[in-house]
């Protein structure tokens, strides 16, 4: 999760600076963080070629900081969570206020 702060700090944009760090079974596979174009969640993704990952063991951690680089909430907003879903990834963790919430997508019924 430091990580993902980390790369958040990285982050060009003024107010809304997220950071993202993929893994797969425990070992980080790409880090990113949100662009003009990209929320950071797409950004790390499109770094790796999905299918070289034949076992979708996928835990994503997502944080965002303010100015003075505390924590703020990070949920995956909706667009990120379908995409998420979509290629499996069930372990969400991001940052929040307060610390750290896990999401797990597979358990959230689609609208
Ligand atoms: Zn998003």
């Amino acid at each position: 999760m430091e990580l993902a702060q980390q790369q958040a700090l990285q982050s060009k944009h003024d107010i809304f600076k997220h950071g993202c760090v993929l893994t797969h079974r425990n070992k980080i596979v790409a880090m990113g963080h949100n662009t003009m174009r990209f929320h950071a969640e797409i950004y790390t993704f499109n770094q790796i070629d999905l299918k070289r990952y034949r076992n979708r063991n996928f835990t994503v951690y997502v944080a965002r900081i303010n100015r003075n680089s505390d924590a703020r909430m990070s949920k995956p907003c909706k667009n990120c969570q379908s995409f998420l879903k979509k290629v499996n990834i069930n372990n969400v963790f991001f940052s929040t206020d307060n610390g750290l919430e896990k999401m797990n997508l597979c358990s959230i019924i689609s609208e």
